[in-house]
């Protein structure tokens, strides 16, 4: 028996997390708090003791979802103020290598946090280190699951050998292609869609100067918009900067050869060339490949009172809102308010989970899709200029009822699906405001 977080005496649940990335490693502490058992499962090697391997994005968009959740856990201050780089608004590079920015919020001037994706996952490994009763395996793949009798079955990939567990809760954090969400397809009902966009990234690197300095203005995530593709850059803790090149896969393929991609780069990034260099921009274009993009929409999270998947697994997002884990850090917080209501009875948590969090993760999953037009096209557009100017004014003067969508999203907890709810309710308003206008000119001219 344990006393648990609740104050109530009873035994405790053996939980088996699969996946120990960012969300999984986080639930496990927010179970491992309330006084569970909490086995981590994690595929790869112990990321404490392996280099940053290419193809995943080195840095992160922390925002007040992941802040709130890192806050119930221990780490927020630590992260925001000794390995967090604000950024307070967007820096846009035009063609002839002018910048101009664009604040997230000239109201209050809240902002976004740069953070080191390994560094972020290998402190939640660490924080886990002072719980008794978490234990981490890595080098364990999940290679088969019976989510309903809560038992599954590893390699170890380390020894070759199978690894037989139960567990009362079977918690996926697996990732955007999730085994565990594979043994739920087999469920009857279980709706599933995926898709990848026709648009893959690849990353490169402005280093440091040297002095050891930021080459461009530290506190803003810079863009580099051109229409159908894009290019934006966040800046690391050695003061260099990770730069992500989104694009058609077919442009990709048309830079074969090095005169090809400098022509590229010089018609359309010209002041990145200096920064990244053009002996580096060659050799990191050339040795990598570009990633693809997927974005899984899928429902109900749960098996009955055994299993349940989380983060990516649940809810893969394009990357275009700076939300995906976010977004999985959220649902740790929900699931633990959950655990909270519920004394820990799983039909109910997992049941709530299921029903209410879908449409969140929808609506967030749509509105990422809709940013990589806005952040490769739209902002450099007269009329996305002029309806920010609106908002950002609105939002002045009624700052509690006119909050603009990228605000609501990035700097609120409102649900996702509210926050779209209150864009279209600002748009009919809006559009209101002008057919009014409309008439009155029309009285006027007629008058
Ligand atoms: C280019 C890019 C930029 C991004 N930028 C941002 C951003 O700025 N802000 C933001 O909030 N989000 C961002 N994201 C999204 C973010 O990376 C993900 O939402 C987040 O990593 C999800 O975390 P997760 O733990 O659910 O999944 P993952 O990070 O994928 O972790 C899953 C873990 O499960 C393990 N695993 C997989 N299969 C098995 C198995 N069979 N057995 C055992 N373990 C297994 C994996 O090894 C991995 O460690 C970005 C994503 C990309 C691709």
């Amino acid at each position: 028996m344990t006393t648990l977080q609740n104050g109530h005496s009873k035994k405790p649940l053996d939980v088996a997390i699969v996946g120990g990335g960012l969300v999984g490693s986080l639930e496990a502490l927010y179970l491992a708090k309330r006084g569970h058992r909490v086995r981590l499962y994690e595929y790869r090697e112990d990321i404490r003791k392996t280099p940053q391997a290419r193809g995943r994005s080195i840095n992160l968009a922390l925002s007040i979802r992941g802040r709130r959740a890192l806050k119930d856990v221990g780490l927020e201050a630590h992260m925001i103020e000794q390995h967090g780089i604000p950024m307070v608004g967007r820096m846009i590079h035009r063609l002839d290598g002018s910048t101009y920015d664009i604040p997230y919020d000239a109201r209050t001037n809240q902002c976004i946090y740069s953070v080191g994706r390994n560094y972020l996952n290998s402190l939640l490994l660490k924080e886990s280190e002072n719980y008794h009763n978490v234990e981490r395996s890595f080098n364990h793949k999940l290679i088969e699951a019976n989510l309903k009798k809560g038992s599954l079955t590893f390699l170890n990939t380390a020894t070759k050998e199978e690894v037989n567990i139960n567990a009362d809760l079977i918690i996926g954090a697996d990732g955007a292609f999730s085994a565990v969400r594979k043994a739920m397809m087999k469920q009857p009902l279980f709706d599933y869609s995926q898709k990848y966009i026709e648009h893959g990234y690849l990353e490169l690197c402005i280093p440091a100067d040297e002095s050891g300095g930021f080459q461009m203005p530290a506190s803003y995530l810079h863009i580099w918009p051109r229409g159908t593709f894009m290019m934006i850059a966040l800046p690391n803790q050695d003061c260099s900067w990770t730069v992500t090149l989104f694009m058609p896969f077919e442009n990709f393929k048309e830079l074969d050869t090095e005169e090809k991609l400098i022509d590229f780069f010089e018609k359309y990034f010209p002041d990145s060339i200096p920064l990244i260099g053009r002996k580096r921009l060659i050799e990191d274009f050339f040795s990598g490949s570009p990633s693809p993009l997927v974005a899984v929409k899928c429902r109900p999270y749960n098996v009955d009172d055994k299993a349940l998947i989380i983060g990516d697994a649940a809810h893969a997002v394009v990357p275009f809102y700076g939300q995906g884990m976010n977004a999985g850090f959220e649902d740790c917080t929900l699931l633990d308010q959950l655990f909270q209501k519920y004394n820990d009875n799983l039909a109910d948590i997992l049941t709530e989970f299921s029903s209410s969090r879908w449409r969140d993760t929808y609506a967030i999953s749509d509105l990422a899709m809709y940013n990589y037009i806005e952040m490769r096209d739209l902002v450099t557009r007269p009329s996305y200029r002029l309806r920010k100017a609106f908002d950002d004014l609105m939002f002045w003067i009624f700052p509690n009822l006119w909050v603009p969508l990228y605000n609501s999203v990035t700097f609120t907890t409102m649900p996702y699906s509210q926050c779209v709810e209150n864009r279209r309710w600002q748009n009919k308003v809006l559009f209101s405001i002008i057919i009014l206008m409309v008439f009155i000119m029309i009285f006027c001219a007629f008058k």
